[in-house]
């Protein structure tokens, strides 16, 4: 047939590129949207999403779709609402938000398939004729396979090939494939394991939390779960999950990066067996689809994940969990800067169902949201069981100098622990050896030549590194200027390490930072040594600190504390708080009382004070305040203009035009609760060889804010910018360096 007589239908595509709009194109077919389409674009070709955007009627000629690669659309059209709104919210391109939702698999031109072929054989409920149990004894190693299924078990090819009355039978499929063709095996699924209820019983504090949750099952709603470290949070979301899943329901938990641990995971599943199912990037590809396969079909009951989860597609989704809410890590902080948790409330929102926020340092956004009537707030103020609270108390380092980082009271209080077997976590924000590599006689410095920042030394590869933008030296042997000897100023977890092997040489000592532990497996292995006691001291960086059930650690000191006490960032007091409550919520968490001890040169600061007391709510009040006076979130909201260029007053420039088009829009409408500050340079200036510059947009009504937004981006993007320039917008932005 002569394809001018063939229908044709313009279709809008969501393509990965860096720009705001859909792009459309021409298809023999009608594509219901959702679906992904092979398309030509520029000189490449790419799989995009079809999006239902009206096609733009101005464009005279249409490039058609190379390939339609899904049968049935693999976006339902509630997700493709939920990506459509984050695409707008953040002002990112919604070709590129789709990008990041998908499984990495379909990404590219796989077709969908089903991952889930039935593995699992089990003997036939009915009984068997005699005439095909005659052939059985004319093949005795069929028959003896036929028996390994007895009792109505039900077995997987490997479980089958390690009983040991079969072991020498070879191919075992094949055997199990005759059986079936004789009706006397099915294939078939793995029955979903029992759930299994909490065999204690919650505390008072604890019940009623769970009351007040269940209180509010239909319908969106945002609960608030303050507890301190220990209190029982994760027990009480076990038992709110373990309602759902009882009506066949799911739930989808998001936690920070780094607590996805074994010892998380294994909780989950002595509960709920293997409905539950993990997404995050220490899982392979395949898995990461079969679980957003199984989500998406319903029979994944749990779907635990870090933050890019929250995207997962989930069939009878009835409520989500966002475990230590106030982490960092569910903010991405490049390219395509969602907050998981900012993005999970909205989600609940558009789905009508309740969503839990936990934590024992909540962020002063939900805090305020608690306080506002927003949320509803419980508080946990006891651990649960039998542990209690550790006893914080300062080191005061103008009284009692540290020498690379230990001060004489940390010394002994280690060693006490090591008399009595207890196990010691010392935390220091700060990896490698030295910070600084100095010659003590010219002054000369080792920096990094592509990044405004000083190199640090690693002892254990012997090489100055640059922890912005990765280079790696070979450390100078002497100063390259005058030719001394060179010193290394202050210290990291591999310095702290090698005092603490001089001063207590026979005591195991192990290291928690990036350089030792690399892989997931090798965070899996080292918690398990701390966890069987293997481990007398743990120097770690903030990797150490977050989410770590350890019972055998019953001391915890803080190198240095002061950091971030006076820090440009209004966020960094906030940051300063949860970090060291959360660290000093790693001791004591087994049956021994636990102690902190924090060496600071700020004993008497206000906030120092309210960490020794571990008094949120006097935090809360006092940030409270100073940030309503500026205003600054969660009294007002961020936008930030981020310019990276190659030369170092570009951005400056280009940040400058940016400002004088903001201006002229906020002058001819109605913005009055906008204000667009200077542009500056970042506080690093410059990072693997780009300068970089910002622009704050500071708003307290957040629709204005997008509405100016919305119109700048979309200036922006379509003024010619050079190859030395790259510009990006951070909705909300939770550092601003
Ligand atoms: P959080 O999530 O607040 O840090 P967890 O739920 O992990 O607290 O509980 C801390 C410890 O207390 C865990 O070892 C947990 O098994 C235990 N636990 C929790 N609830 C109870 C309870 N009601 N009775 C006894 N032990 C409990
Ligand atoms: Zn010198
Ligand atoms: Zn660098």
């Amino acid at each position: 047939m002569p394809s001018t007589s063939k229908t044709r239908f313009i279709i809008s595509v969501a393509v990965p590129v860096p720009l705001r709009r859909a792009f459309d194109y021409r298809s023999e077919t009608d594509i219901k949207p959702g679906s992904r389409v092979l398309i030509p674009f520029r000189n490449r070709q790419l799989v995009g999403v079809t999006v239902p955007v009206p096609p733009d009627k101005s464009i005279s000629k249409y490039k058609d779709v190379i390939r339609v690669l899904d049968s049935r659309p693999s976006i339902s059209p509630d997700m493709l609402e939920f990506y459509t709104w984050s695409a707008n919210y953040y002002h990112h391109p919604i070709g590129e938000v789709i990008h990041t939702a998908l499984p990495p698999n379909l990404r590219k031109t796989v077709k969908l398939y089903d991952p889930d072929t039935p593995e699992y054989y089990m003997q036939n409920t009915s009984i068997p004729e005699q005439e095909v149990l005659n052939t059985l004894s004319r093949a005795p190693k069929q028959k003896r396979l036929y028996s390994s299924l007895c009792n109505g078990q039900c077995l997987s090819i490997d479980e089958i090939q390690k009983l040991p009355q079969i072991s020498d039978i070879r191919n075992v499929r094949s055997g199990m494939q005759n059986l079936i063709r004789k009706g006397l095996v099915t294939q078939t699924h793995r029955p979903v394991d029992e759930t299994r209820p909490f065999e204690g019983t919650l505390n008072p504090e604890q019940s009623k939390v769970l009351s007040s949750i269940k209180a509010t099952e239909q319908g969106f709603h945002t609960h608030l779960v303050h507890g301190i470290t220990g209190s029982g949070k994760t027990e009480i979301y076990l038992h709110a999950i373990h309602d759902c899943l009882n009506q066949g329901q799911q739930v989808l938990v998001l936690v920070p990066e780094i607590s996805l641990t074994k010892q998380l995971v294994e909780r989950f599943v002595n509960r709920f067996g293997d409905r539950v199912h993990c997404y995050h990037s220490g899982v392979n590809k395949t898995q990461r689809y079969r679980t957003w396969w199984k989500a998406g079909n319903g029979t994944a009951g749990v779907i635990l994940g870090t933050r890019s989860a929250v995207f997962m597609p989930i069939l009878n989704l009835a409520r989500i969990v966002v475990d230590e809410e106030h982490d960092l890590s569910f903010k991405q902080m490049d390219r395509f800067r969602y907050h998981a948790r900012d993005l999970a409330i909205k989600r609940a929102s558009l789905q009508d169902i309740p969503i839990i926020l936990g934590s024992a340092t909540p962020s002063m956004e939900s805090m305020q949201n608690a306080h506002s009537g927003k949320y509803h707030l419980s508080t946990l103020r006891k651990r649960a069981g039998e542990a209690n609270l550790p006893k914080i108390q300062f080191i005061d380092l103008r009284q009692q100098p540290a020498r690379y980082g230990l001060s004489s009271s940390l010394i002994s209080a280690i060693r006490k622990q090591l008399e009595n077997s207890q196990q010691t976590i010392l935390y220091i924000n700060r990896r490698g050896y030295a910070p600084i590599a100095e010659c003590p006689n010219c002054k000369w410095r080792a920096y990094c030549d592509r990044c405004d920042t000083y190199l640090t030394y690693h002892k254990t590869s012997d090489r100055l590194c640059c922890h912005y933008c990765g280079k790696t030296l070979e450390t100078p042997e002497i100063c390259p200027q005058c030719r001394s000897n060179l010193f290394f100023h202050g210290a990291g977890t591999q310095r702290i390490e090698e005092s603490l092997e001089k001063l207590f040489p026979d005591a195991s000592i192990l290291r928690f930072d990036r350089d030792r532990i690399r892989s997931f497996r090798q965070l899996q292995d080292t918690l398990d040594a701390i966890n069987s006691g293997q481990a007398d001291i743990i120097v770690g960086t903030r990797m150490i600190s977050k989410g770590h059930d350890f019972h055998g650690v019953t001391l915890v000191g803080i190198i240095n504390a002061d950091h971030g006490l006076f820090s440009i960032d209004f966020r960094a007091p906030e940051q300063l708080f949860q970090d060291l409550l959360q660290v000093s919520g790693r001791s004591g968490r087994g049956q021994d009382p636990g102690r902190v001890l924090i060496q600071t040169y700020h004993p008497d600061n206000p906030y120092m004070e309210m960490v020794r007391n571990q008094d949120y709510d006097s935090f809360f009040e006092s940030c409270r305040e100073e940030r309503k006076l500026a205003p600054v979130p969660p009294f007002s909201n961020f936008a930030l203009w981020r310019v990276e260029s190659r030369e170092r007053e570009d951005g400056l420039r280009f940040l400058r035009k940016i400002k004088k088009y903001g201006d002229s829009m906020l002058s001819s409408g109605n913005f009055k609760s906008v204000q667009i500050m200077d542009p500056v340079h970042s506080p690093i200036l410059r990072i693997d060889e780009w300068h970089r510059s910002q622009l704050l947009v500071n708003s307290t009504t957040r629709d204005h804010l997008h509405q100016v937004l919305k119109h700048w981006v979309y200036w922006i993007e379509n003024i010619p910018t050079s190859q030395k320039l790259r510009w990006s917008l951070d909705i909300d932005p939770m550092e601003m360096y």
